[in-house]
């Protein structure tokens, strides 16, 4: 249990015997568990593995706070009945244990006997046979008789209730039967309270030990869990120095690994050297939109983490000088409500890393510049890029971006290298990822391909193709603002309006007779079922529009079906 917690309901007087049983149990295991570490931590380590020396150690005074557990737990333990209920009154005490509350337990149970027996005996001196003695709440004990033997009521007996078959009444015997009964109860439930009140009250004063014994099963609870993580995924010990070195080889993000399963993952090395002596200081990451970059960056990070918080890491090897700080600027994330735009974000946390990172530090940088203009966002991202590979030692950066000029800065700064995660043209036109960071620039950008996967319509794909052309080939530096502009200067045709085609002609008799439908469906007259159904009748028609046009025009089917999990949510 959570020993913790407990112990602070028992110190505020609130625990109720079932949570002072748990506690006491709980530290009674926690003695049993020091046995076991114990006896399974290597007090001798071998020569050549000085951190499992410090893990016997560890496990050794971990299990010295756990154990022995306090007498009071043992004395409460086997004081208290096993589940005991959690209101007062005989099922909490174990008998033995107290002889007042034994010797009212002994009383109630013989009055109670008696109790049996007077029904018994009233039933022969009246002759009802289907007298019956009953308990109410509010009333106490009654004597029970239905309408017809009403006559058969003895003088002195005294009516309390009418139901509407019968009549309950009580008599002097009972009366002081129930007295007695009520007397023992009473001091039961006294013996039975003060007994329990003061074992817990000497657990409370164990406090130190409790809390000492809470926390080294916390930690143990902690180490376990990272313990498990690393062995069901296949972590490995990283070796943390005081160089500012860092050194991954087939590191991966734990996250992403495991959304696609260990095979799917692609691991990857990474190197950096705050002197930039052995490995760059700065990587410049290039590669196309989806390659991989940001996994990247991001899981040097998490290792870096991991590793600094004591748990194995997913990676072969991995060797890292201690980090004092990480700064990341990934992701862009607006902050409207703060009168803060994506671009004065980027700059604001752009600003505060360069400020707070030191040579020891990590810092992750995720195209930065984007959130501008071309020409600002690159001249902006060169100057970060210099002013962190300036000085004699820098923090260890990781640099991604879109922009391929800044590649040219590994020619010209010393510690800046370049490195590429790789992709291949998949032969349909398409891409294929292979998430590989090797070193080197990338060659090309690949942006209007992806484009091209997530679903742009082939005509602007088309004159993006045009354009980049055109900008790569140097026009962009003319000064030409406009597309016409560009189209001069360059010499392109104009671009190209669609519905040239038979097939866009077609699409566009289809589409418009997607609106003609979607015009007359009558909303107000649909049952929800129906309109569901037309929904996804319009959205079958609209996907085959956007795949192209088909041979003939297809009709909306009379019903479509709504997916399983939505008809047996009953609508
Ligand atoms: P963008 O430039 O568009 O931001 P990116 O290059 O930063 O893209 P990521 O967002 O890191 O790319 O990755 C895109 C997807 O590729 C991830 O969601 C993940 O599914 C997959 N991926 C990334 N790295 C790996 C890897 N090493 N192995 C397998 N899959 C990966």
């Amino acid at each position: 249990p959570d020993c913790e917690r407990l112990f602070a309901r028992l110190a505020a007087g609130l625990a109720r015997p079932p949570e002072l049983a748990a506690l006491a149990r709980g530290l009674l295991d926690a003695e049993r568990l020091a046995e076991q570490l114990r006896a399974a931590a290597p007090h001798d380590a071998p020569d050549d593995a000085p951190s499992d020396d410090a893990t016997g150690a560890a496990l050794h005074a971990l299990a010295e706070r756990m154990s022995p557990a306090p007498e009071a737990a043992r004395a409460l333990a086997a004081a208290l009945v096993d589940g005991p209920q959690s209101d007062y009154g005989g099922g909490v005490l174990r008998p033995g244990v107290d002889a007042a509350f034994d010797a009212a337990a002994a009383r109630r149970t013989a009055a109670l006997e008696r109790l049996a027996a007077l029904e018994e005996t009233l039933r022969g001196e009246t002759g009802i046979a289907g007298l019956k003695l009953g308990y109410h709440r509010t009333w106490g004990y009654h004597l029970e008789v239905t309408r017809g033997r009403l006559d058969a009521v003895p003088d002195g007996w005294e009516r309390r209730q009418s139901l509407r078959g019968a009549e309950r009444f009580s008599e002097p015997r009972l009366r002081a039967l129930a007295d007695e009964i009520e007397a023992a109860e009473r001091e039961l439930i006294e013996a039975e309270r003060g007994r329990v009140e003061a074992l817990a009250a000497g657990l409370a004063a164990q406090a130190d030990r409790i809390r000492a014994c809470a926390g080294a099963l916390a930690r143990l609870d902690a180490a376990a869990g990272l313990a498990d993580l690393a062995a069901e995924r296949d972590w490995r010990r990283p070796r943390l120095e005081a160089e500012p070195r860092l050194e991954i080889t087939a590191g991966r993000h734990p996250i992403v690994e495991a959304a696609l399963g260990a095979s799917g993952f692609v691991p990857n090395d990474a190197a950096l050297a705050a002197d930039g002596a052995g490995a760059p200081q700065l990587l410049l990451l290039t590669g196309p939109n989806m390659s991989g970059k940001s996994t990247y960056l991001r899981q040097t990070a998490l290792i870096v983490i991991l590793a600094q918080a004591g748990c194995f890491v997913p990676a072969e090897r991995a060797r890292i000088g201690l980090v004092d700080r990480i700064f990341a600027r990934v992701g862009a994330q607006d902050d409207l409500a703060a009168g803060r735009s994506t671009f004065l974000v980027e700059m604001l946390e752009t600003a505060r890393l360069l400020h707070g990172a030191g040579e020891r530090s990590l810092v992750l940088l995720d195209e930065i510049g984007r959130g501008t203009s071309t020409w600002d966002g690159l001249a902006i991202a060169q100057a970060v890029a210099e002013r962190l590979a300036a000085g004699e030692r820098g923090p260890r950066t990781l640099f991604a971006t879109h922009f391929q000029e800044l590649t040219a800065l590994a020619g010209s700064v010393e510690r800046i290298a370049n490195a590429a995660v790789a992709a291949e043209e998949d032969g349909r036109g398409g891409l294929r990822f292979l998430h590989r960071v090797a070193p080197g620039a990338a060659d090309r950008s690949w942006g209007v391909q992806v484009a091209a996967m997530a679903g742009l319509p082939p005509d602007v794909l088309e004159r993006a193709a045009q354009l980049l052309a055109a900008l790569e080939g140097g026009a962009a530096q003319s000064g030409a603002r406009s597309g016409a502009e560009l189209d001069a200067v360059l010499d392109l045709p104009p671009p190209r309006v669609a519905a040239a085609s038979p097939e866009a002609q077609l699409t566009a008799e289809l589409s418009a007779e997607l609106v003609d439908e979607l015009a007359a469906l009558d909303v107000d007259g649909l049952t929800p079922l129906e309109a569901i159904s037309a929904l996804y009748a319009l959205r079958e028609q609209a996907r085959l529009t956007a795949a192209g046009a088909p041979e003939t025009a297809p009709a909306i089917p009379a019903a479509v079906q709504p997916p399983l999990e939505w008809a047996a949510a009953g609508g």
